[in-house]
């Protein structure tokens, strides 16, 4: 009942060349009609990737937002709005990177949660635990921080007209996967919270994956009951994989 999703971050990765060449090899792919499929690219290619993409099912996100939706005195920042106008259907909010390396908190993720569905754009609420967060047994409650401010000021209702990517920051960039019953402990965990407070809601809610998503584990992580697709970095910007990736949601 709810439709798997996968999307690419290519992070800070590309160039006008690289990008031109792996949009080609995207546009080459054969895509699962049944799954929801984005990439988000540096904002600076959000306008090449649509123009490549035409009528390609793959939908566009932006990596980060603004946490106010319309456009302002914000010097280097890129309102929900703008985005939306560029083209984009999603964005991400809460990517570990940004949380950890230039201290987003998650105040800060939720304004820009708030920012992102007032400009008619899904966000896709990124969430995990670190290695040390992990060893101290501690990954429910961070996980259950990260999403209580969102849920304390939208509910389950709002939450879920948004995405919730669980990224393990141990797992991002390391080669080192969840295994997919580590992940699904954690996927489960999170929806069973949701489900406490609105049980219908929390079946709806879409979870995704994220960390070392590769070809070779995504059918293992995505068989999983609670893991509904992937959010992959590095893998994503192989279009070959990142095909085999979506065919395997
Ligand atoms: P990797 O797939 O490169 O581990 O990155 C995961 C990620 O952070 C996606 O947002």
């Amino acid at each position: 009942m709810r439709r798997p999703l996968v999307a690419g971050n290519w992070k800070m990765h590309g160039t006008r060349h690289s990008v031109a060449e792996l949009l080609a090899g995207l546009n080459a792919q054969q895509w699962p009609e049944q799954v929801d499929l984005l990439i988000a690219p540096p904002a600076l290619f959000i306008q090449q990737c649509r123009e490549a993409l035409g009528s390609s099912p793959l939908q566009l996100a932006g990596q980060d937002c603004a946490w106010q939706a319309e456009q302002g005195a914000l010097t280097g920042e890129i309102s929900p709005a703008q985005l939306r106008d560029a083209g984009c259907q999603y964005v991400l909010v809460g990517h570990s990177e940004r949380r950890s390396l230039l201290g987003e908190s998650d105040e800060l993720v939720c304004r820009k949660f708030a920012a992102a569905l007032a400009s008619g754009l899904r966000p896709i609420l990124c969430v995990g635990e670190t290695r040390e967060q992990r060893d101290a047994d501690e990954t429910a409650d961070v996980v259950g921080r990260q999403l209580q401010v969102v849920l304390d000021r939208f509910g389950v209702g709002g939450l879920a007209q948004g995405v919730i990517a669980y990224e393990p920051v141990w797992a991002i960039g390391t080669g080192l996967t969840a295994s997919p019953e580590q992940a699904q402990e954690v996927h489960a965990m999170i929806r069973a919270r949701l489900a406490l407070l609105d049980d219908e809601q929390a079946q709806q809610v879409q979870i995704v994956y994220g960390g070392s998503v590769k070809a070779d584990n995504a059918q293992a992580l995505f068989s999983m009951p609670d893991i509904d697709g992937g959010l992959v970095g590095g893998a994503s910007l192989n279009a070959d994989e990142f095909g085999a990736i979506a065919r395997a949601a």
